[in-house]
């Protein structure tokens, strides 16, 4: 295809930049972002870098009543000899594809989609944070904004990146979190939304969220929507178990989001010759296997955290401590393995990266 060309209209006012010791999730934005357009017949254009700004949208924009809406997350990483790295951004173009479709909305070409936010990265590599652990978080998304009251699918979008700079999700090194098993609400079921990366599975988790904090955990495993009885995945993370020596997930099966981190380390996994296995999982045989002492490890991966072990799972009150609350040997080498390609410290073998040339951004 041909691609299309980008506007940009750079900021006469940047902003300061946040202290990168104190940085929190999601809280400060760069001084510029991407935007399309996309109305039917006429496909998406206007592709454009502009300053960062509040945009406007009429109150009937149909995002606003039936949730027409996909996101992306990823991050950019900045070695000390100025290297910009991405981890396998193809991948999640290619997902916010899939989510698209399912949600009745226009696809966004993968390749411009990627030059759109290398180019929008190159301008704003001064904001990714050098600091160990620190990154910047990419979030693509897409909006229905067709001011129209009726249930159909929209026929204007807008496509939007916009850059926050975030800190080292474990300021203190890897700790494991405390998780509740949830047995009344339920994330998605099969032919639901589950696959993709859209904002009501995440409003309908707020309300199992807000009781697991109560309770003083930090993180709620969902399990399927049927029978409560299958583990399904974490908030924002895939789930893994370590079993009498093999590590085991829950298979992708329709409701579950497909991870990134989850497919990188299922390769990892196979490329160590540790035994691995997508199935169904039941509650009852996590249980069984803590009672025979056979529950190594539980980790939940995601682009936020990579690896979070997890110390205590908490199934209606039968609490089961893991691995003595302490990360285990295989949580904590995919977490080296995978943030030391990512910054660029360690082999990349299966060509995950991609590395930002520092050619100047052309203007237009
Ligand atoms: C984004 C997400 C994940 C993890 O995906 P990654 O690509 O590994 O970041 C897992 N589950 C849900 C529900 C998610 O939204």
């Amino acid at each position: 295809m041909t691609r299309l060309p980008i506007q940009i209209k750079l900021t006469d006012s940047k902003k300061e930049k946040p202290n990168p010791e104190k940085l929190i999730f999601g809280k400060s934005f760069t001084d510029h972002m991407f935007v399309a357009d996309y109305e039917e017949g006429k496909g998406w254009h206007s592709h454009r870098i502009v300053p960062y700004a509040p945009i406007t949208l009429d109150p009937a924009a149909l995002v606003f009543h039936y949730g027409q809406t996909v996101f992306e997350g990823l991050k950019a990483y900045r070695s000390a000899d100025g290297t910009v790295r991405l981890f396998r951004p193809e991948e999640n173009m290619k997902r916010m594809n899939v989510s698209l479709d399912r949600l009745c909305m226009p696809r966004f070409d993968e390749e411009a989609a990627l030059h759109a936010l290398t180019q929008l990265i190159q301008i704003e590599k001064d904001w990714i944070p050098t600091l160990e652990g620190t990154s910047l978080y990419i979030r693509p998304f897409i909006i229905a904004n067709e001011a129209f009251l009726g249930v159909a699918p929209a026929k204007k979008y807008q496509f939007m990146i916009i850059l926050s700079p975030v800190g080292s999700y474990y300021k203190e090194g890897i700790h494991p979190i405390r998780i509740l098993v949830e047995n009344e609400f339920v994330r998605a079921v099969k032919g639901g939304t589950g696959g993709a990366k859209t904002a009501g599975n995440y409003a309908s988790g707020l309300k199992a969220q807000e009781v697991a904090d109560q309770q003083g955990y930090s993180q709620v495993l969902w399990l399927d929507g049927v029978e409560r009885k299958y583990v399904e995945e974490v908030g924002s993370m895939n789930i893994f178990f370590k079993i009498d020596g093999e590590i085991v997930t829950p298979a992708i099966n329709g409701s579950i989001l497909e991870g990134i981190t989850r497919k990188s380390i299922l390769q990892l996994l196979r490329h160590w010759n540790i035994p691995v296995a997508e199935r169904q999982i039941a509650m009852d045989e996590i249980r069984e296997a803590y009672e025979e002492g056979k529950l190594e490890e539980v980790f939940g991966t995601g682009t936020a955290a990579v690896i979070s072990p997890v110390g205590e799972l908490n199934w209606g009150g039968y609490k089961m401590i893991i691995n003595n609350g302490e990360t285990g040997p295989v949580a904590n080498r995919l977490f080296n393995t995978l943030t030391n390609i990512q910054n660029g410290k360690e082999d990349d073998p299966f060509d995950w990266v991609m590395e930002l040339k520092s050619e100047l951004v052309k203007l237009a």
